[in-house]
């Protein structure tokens, strides 16, 4: 029998894990500094969610869903992102009912039906973050700060911050009259997505990676010269709170998101070296979506990060992240009575806290050593029948192999000596 994964899914063995961990602990440590709480949602939900949620105009939707049906007929689908969920968990949930803000985290798997390529997985991971009840410029400042900060932290290097508003329902569309008129005229010059995309949603046309389109569309108007009063004043305190945290950003006026409820603040960090995949992390404003779903008006912002694209850009820029664990001991135990007092001996320095392996397959001592040499341990402490009879411990050095006693009621703190 030989059973293989199924296309578009990886296995994470333990030395890679340990690098996910170790991204994992430092959002963690990140999100907690600033009073961000994790909260896990299903990892399926009703398909109209994500319809109403993530946009039934959308790729993901159109396109990428895994749907299926449940026994009872209803449609479900695996999450393709994380904000939608948050939001209704929001909801229903009646989180509203205490004070905001309310800010959030999520890390978790996401599912997404793409064809297979270098980077893209139907199984993949995002880190998101939500400040839900806050229409303070100081909430995208601080969400934008957070992304930053993170890739900063783990040291990446030369990243790269875009910003942009896009305004509210108002400006926009003012904004939407102005660019339909420019396209309208210019649509037999581009591909045959984004004249759909002009009928349905024009700021998606300004999104298309083609060559022809982005030429056609270089003279287009751009939308930061449409923002309604409150909109300018909006994004200029954001501006203000990014300068004041050293946080470097480039004005990118073609960085938009194609969604209605979808407003002011947009950003987006690029890694260099992931070729067309370069973003690893976008985020904005979204004050609709509260309501899109059905829940009361609720301003709130956040940003989705990709896992993968994170840690596929830490691997390209050699980023060496300092993985080493707890020093490990093994103890060696030779003959079965002084297995078993071993095996007491090991539990109750793993209750001290120590991290203590044994020899599971009745090896020899030489082979008990050969394996407490591949394991990485500090120590091996010999347990031989002899030694238990006069209570001590032989312990050996496996850096230079040097050996000495130990009497057993000393081995705990013997221990903390040693390391
Ligand atoms: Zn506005
Ligand atoms: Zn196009």
């Amino acid at each position: 029998m030989s059973i293989q994964r199924p296309q578009g899914v990886q296995d994470f063995l333990p030395r890679q894990t340990a690098e996910w961990q170790y991204v994992e602990n430092e959002i963690r440590a990140l999100c907690q500094s600033c009073g961000y709480e994790e909260i896990r949602t299903p990892v399926f939900e009703a398909t109209e969610l994500f319809r109403r949620g993530v946009g039934a105009t959308t790729d993901i939707v159109n396109k990428e869903m895994f749907t299926f049906e449940d026994k009872n007929g209803r449609s479900l689908t695996l999450r393709p992102e994380g904000t939608a969920a948050v939001a209704r968990a929001y909801a229903e949930n009646k989180l509203y009912g205490q004070t905001p803000p309310w800010k959030l985290y999520y890390i978790g798997p996401m599912f997404r039906y793409e064809k297979p390529q270098a980077g893209r997985f139907h199984q993949f991971h995002q880190f998101g973050v939500e400040a839900l009840g806050t229409g303070d410029p100081l909430a995208d400042a601080e969400i934008v700060w957070l992304a930053w900060t993170l890739g900063e932290k783990l040291g990446l290097r030369g990243l790269s911050l875009r910003l942009n508003s896009v305004g509210c329902p108002v400006c926009r569309r003012n904004y939407h009259a102005a660019l339909t008129a420019f396209l309208q005229p210019r649509a037999p010059e581009l591909c045959a997505d984004c004249r759909v995309r002009l009928e349905k949603n024009p700021l998606r046309v300004l999104d298309c990676k083609k060559e022809p389109c982005q030429a056609t569309t270089a003279a287009a108007p751009e939308l930061p010269d449409y923002l309604c009063p409150d909109c300018r004043e909006h994004f200029a305190a954001v501006r203000s709170y990014l300068a004041a945290t050293d946080t470097p950003y480039q004005l990118d006026s073609r960085l938009v998101r194609g969604l209605d409820y979808y407003c002011k603040t947009a950003f987006e960090i690029i890694a260099p070296g992931l070729g067309a995949q370069n973003a690893i992390c976008g985020g904005g404003r979204y004050d609709g979506l509260m309501e899109e779903l059905g829940g009361p008006p609720t301003p709130g912002v956040g940003f989705a990060l990709g896992l993968e694209r994170l840690l596929g850009a830490l691997a390209e820029q050699n980023v060496s992240l300092p993985l080493s664990g707890p020093p490990r001991y093994v103890l060696a135990a030779l003959g079965a009575e002084a297995r078993r007092r071993a095996v007491r001996l090991a539990a109750e320095l793993r209750a001290a806290g120590f991290t203590v392996l044994m020899d599971l397959q009745g090896q020899s001592l030489k082979s008990q050593l050969k394996f407490a040499d591949r394991k990485g341990a500090a120590f091996t402490f010999i347990c031989g029948e002899n030694e238990l009879e006069r209570g001590v411990v032989a312990a050996r050095d496996m850096r230079t192999g040097e050996q000495r006693e130990i009497p057993l009621p000393e081995l705990a703190r013997a221990l903390k000596d040693l390391r």
